[in-house]
């Protein structure tokens, strides 16, 4: 937490300075951490910006979010040190990218930023939190003290409707990338998936794909609550977008996108492709450039696009 408070201090931000620590044990034991602050990425700040928006997304990439797309090792059963209350969407990143408890600086509930803002974190944010079976405890630093805000029990396991799809294969080239693409169009019919050719550490290949869906933990088999689910709360909702869930996903199990192979059936949301640009991805293929959860996503791609930063094919 004090790497994260000092490191805050970086962020290029003018008035919200955040940082996160990301730390655990990789799968040697060894312990690893890694600290970021809220940012633009290079490539946004140099080609369009600090001003412009990105479709209807912020250009910057929060600190939490940010430490998960740059991890050196698995994030799964990791824990994160953030100096503010998270926001929804890097809650439903922390749950996809399996980390399992998260404290919080408690200074950063006394602040405006929190205040402005404290209800989307108790709404969404802490109901994410307990569906998803993540920890959370605030730390004051000066006197040493921990407190819990959520605890989980041990043996509770989070549903998981639409679990992230592995396939074996043994080349990643383009005729293997478009047969897999195909069988996917078949097997999700219309709905929206998108899908990666990755690398293990060991160097086996897997596609993975993923389809949109409600963030791990809540289950969209109840119609009542799948409408719930569906409807979204101010700028936030519940569903976590398929490029996204396949970047978390592969922070989680340490899995490394094989350049080129990058695929989703509809234009990813704004806030996807400014991840994308954040997790330094430069190529994408959609299925249909014309189709969008909503039109800000086709004015962020244009954007990246046209400054050369993401290549749209
Ligand atoms: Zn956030």
């Amino acid at each position: 937490m004090t790497t994260a408070i000092e490191n805050a201090l970086n962020s290029a931000h003018p008035t919200n300075k955040i940082g996160a620590t990301l730390f655990g044990t990789d799968t040697a034991g060894d312990r690893f951490f890694v600290s970021k602050t809220n940012n633009w990425p290079n490539a946004i700040d140099k080609k369009i910006g600090r001003d412009e928006k990105i479709g209807n997304s912020s250009g910057t990439i929060h600190a939490e979010t940010a430490c998960i797309l740059n991890s050196p090792f698995g994030t799964e059963n990791s824990a994160v040190c953030i100096t503010d209350p998270f926001c929804p969407n890097c809650a439903k990143n922390i749950a996809e990218s399996g980390i399992k408890t998260i404290y919080i600086d408690s200074k950063g509930f006394e602040k405006d930023f929190f205040k402005r803002r404290s209800g989307h974190f108790d709404t969404m944010s802490m109901q994410i939190c307990e569906r998803a079976g993540i920890n959370v405890f605030a730390i004051d630093i000066e006197k040493k003290e921990i407190t819990s805000i959520l605890e989980i029990p041990d043996d509770y396991l989070p549903v998981e409707d639409s679990p992230i799809h592995y396939q074996e294969i043994k080349d990643a080239n383009e005729e293997t990338f478009k047969k897999v693409i195909q069988e996917n169009f078949d097997l999700h019919k219309k709905r929206k998936f998108s899908t990666a050719l990755v690398k293990d550490i060991d160097d086996n290949i897997y596609a993975l794909t993923a389809r949109a869906h409600a963030v791990t933990g809540y289950t969209m088999k109840d119609p009542e609550e799948a409408i719930d689910l569906l409807v979204p709360v101010g700028k936030y909702s519940f569903i976590q977008e398929p490029v996204n869930r396949l970047m978390m996903h592969m922070a989680r199990k340490n899995l490394f996108l094989i350049y080129d192979y990058l695929f989703c059936s509809q234009v990813p949301t704004s806030r996807e492709q400014v991840n994308l640009v954040g997790a330094d991805v430069k190529r994408i293929t959609i299925g249909d450039l014309q189709k969008c959860r909503d039109v800000s996503g086709l004015k962020a791609m244009k954007q990246l696009s046209n400054a050369k930063i993401i290549d749209y094919s």
